[in-house]
């Protein structure tokens, strides 16, 4: 029954909702996560969390920090794409199979207060009591690792993929965990090298990710009037990373 719906969910992650990336994640491998970013803070004794993505058009995310204007566009489409797939997803499994579901971790618009007050204290000002981890939900569905960009490296994709969880009670088959954890291994650093801010710092000893972002260095560059549009980062980091490839 279990392999019945998941293999139904996946079908419609990919023919009805035309998304380029689905990966399940049991819950039980959640079991070490700091608990503030558990999914069953979402959904009481959720199962699994169905992380869904689109892969980026390379050509209008490259040099995004010099030309905002297109990968504004790029972004808030497929944020919004995302936004749409989790909800009608979370729909779906709760009228066809009958458990509570709910769409979690697209990127949210930024408090007006705290856009006015001049992006003084991210962390501070949004102060989330629940947090969810879209880049750990896709590790643990098998959809990559997270490099020194602390993006999400899809093996086939790379960082240009844009990422939405639906967390869910429905008991659903989790993908095999990627093996790919040699990534930035053997690279010379781009993301870091190029990221016009010198946001990226690699990190060590963290079972999560390769690297950390200072985000408050993001947001200072591209300005309010961009983050006000879902327009969280320039993504150079992103664009710049060997393994980033687009659809086809
Ligand atoms: S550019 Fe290189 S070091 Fe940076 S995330 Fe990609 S593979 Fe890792
Ligand atoms: S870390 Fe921030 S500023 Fe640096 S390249 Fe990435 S998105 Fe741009």
């Amino acid at each position: 029954m279990n392999d019945q719906i998941t293999e139904d969910v996946k079908k419609y992650a990919k023919e009805v909702l035309e998304m380029d990336l689905v990966g399940i994640a049991p819950i039980e491998r959640y079991a070490d996560a700091p608990p503030e970013f558990h999914p069953q803070q979402f959904i009481p004794d959720a199962k699994a969390v169905i992380t869904m993505g689109l892969v980026h058009n390379p050509d209008m995310v490259q040099e995004s920090h010099i030309n905002k204007a297109k990968s504004v566009v790029e972004i808030h489409g497929m944020n919004t794409e995302n936004l749409c797939a989790g909800y009608k997803m979370s729909r779906y499994i709760q009228k066809k199979w009958g458990y509570r579901s709910g769409a979690t971790g697209l990127p949210v618009h930024l408090p007006e207060a705290f856009v006015k007050a001049g992006l003084q204290d991210i962390k501070g000002a949004l102060k989330p009591a629940v947090y969810f981890s879209v880049k750990m939900a896709a590790v643990h569905g098998g959809l990559g690792k997270r490099g020194v960009n602390d993006l999400l490296i899809h093996p086939e994709h790379g960082s240009i993929v844009r990422l939405v969880s639906v967390v869910t009670q429905a008991p659903l088959t989790g993908d095999p965990l990627s093996d790919f954890d040699s990534i930035c291994d053997t690279c010379d650093r781009p993301c870091m090298r190029e990221c016009p801010t010198g946001a990226i710092s690699v990190k060590q000893g963290d079972p999560y990710t390769k690297g950390s972002i200072d985000w408050q260095k993001c947001f200072n560059l591209i300005g309010n009037e961009a983050l006000m549009l879902g327009y969280a980062a320039c993504l150079q980091c992103a664009s710049v990373c060997p393994h980033s490839k687009q659809v086809g």
